[in-house]
């Protein structure tokens, strides 16, 4: 899988590594592991993100650290690897920088129908994970370099990115990865669990049960939606990194088939964020509000109002619905 890679990385020496903004945990993990990795093969390696990272993974960059780019610094370099996202716009300011510098581009990413921007492009949709790539790059190249730093990030970014080993990415060998990272970085579960899953504060909480309350059903009760404003957020002194998760409760109500979050960002527009657990794909109903990500989990913005932005979202989604439908009597 790494072939290319292995044999390009090596026409290079100063080596800036980017992460997608508003970074998660599979994310921050990939891009670590994959920083330990370049370092322990003689690249020197910056790490990149324009965003602050969420409250439940300040922790991880003590493994390697994660700093805010700036133009001279990405001129000091002469490659770029972005990982867990398939275009460049999803890696702010590098974007813009790449073209102005003629920077090389590399990525490494699992989403699928990546822009053809790259110049080696380790793209493979059916991967859990982003980190679960980074192992494999390890196990092709030198099983001996992965050690409990980058085993523990890259295990935080599968945990997070299969809802704990529950989507239907998970494979048996997602699984033994698993067991390998554990026994590799000599950590139980608990360890890492408890930072990314109970640190959650009373005012998110606070903030949940006033989303829990606006959700409403659609399209015969296969479509819900959940909303924020950012008055709530403001009464409940929380911000939009505090709604992580909301998503999964009204796509668990019985006999839903996708789940909607819309938060209402003031002058941002409104940052949607779409759960599939049934045939609906979520990334062509995200595409078509010119966002994207997965088949059960996708990401877009509309720039309001809210009302407006939920009616012509449920309109796009009766389509997929009734695809999916004419699929099964087929
Ligand atoms: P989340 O809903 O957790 O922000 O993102 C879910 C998935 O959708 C992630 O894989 C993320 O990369 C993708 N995604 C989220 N927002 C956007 C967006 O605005 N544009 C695109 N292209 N993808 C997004
Ligand atoms: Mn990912």
């Amino acid at each position: 899988m790494f072939e290319e890679f292995l044999k390009k990385i090596e026409n290079y020496k100063q080596i800036a590594v980017f992460s997608h903004i508003r970074p998660d945990g599979d994310c921050i993990g990939s891009q670590i592991a994959l920083c330990i990795w370049l370092e322990k093969n003689g690249f020197d390696v910056r790490s990149f993100n324009d965003d602050d990272l969420p409250p439940n993974l300040v922790w991880l960059p003590e493994f390697y650290p994660v700093t805010k780019p700036s133009e001279e610094d990405v001129t000091e370099c002469d490659l770029a690897i972005l990982v867990d996202g398939n275009a460049t716009h999803r890696f702010g300011k590098i974007d813009e920088w790449y073209r102005k510098f003629k920077l090389p581009l590399m990525m490494i990413d699992h989403h699928p129908d990546p822009e053809n921007q790259f110049d080696v492009m380790i793209s493979v949709p059916e991967a859990s994970s982003t980190c679960e790539l980074i192992y494999k790059l390890y196990v092709e190249h030198e099983p001996g370099q992965l050690c409990e730093k980058a085993a523990k990030a890259l295990y935080t970014g599968i945990i997070t990115d299969t809802g704990s080993l529950q989507f239907d990415s998970v494979t048996p060998e997602t699984v033994e990865i698993v067991a390998d990272l554990l026994r590799i970085g000599k950590f139980k579960p608990n360890e890492i669990i408890e930072k990314i899953y109970s640190n959650k504060s009373l005012k998110q909480y606070r903030l949940l049960s006033r989303a829990l309350s606006t959700i409403e059903l659609y399209e015969n009760n296969q479509v819900a939606v959940m909303s924020v404003t950012q008055q709530m957020m403001d009464e409940t002194g929380t911000t939009n990194v505090d709604t992580e998760g909301f998503v999964n409760y009204p796509l668990s109500i019985q006999g839903v088939k996708a789940a909607i979050i819309f938060k209402d960002l003031a002058d941002d527009g409104i940052k949607m964020s779409l759960r599939s657990r049934s045939d609906v794909n979520v990334n062509l109903w995200a595409r078509e509000l010119d966002g994207g990500g997965h088949q059960k989990a996708a990401g877009a913005w509309h720039p309001g109002p809210l009302e407006k932005a939920i009616r012509e979202t449920v309109e796009i989604g009766r389509k997929q619905l009734n695809k999916v439908e004419k699929t099964a009597s087929t």
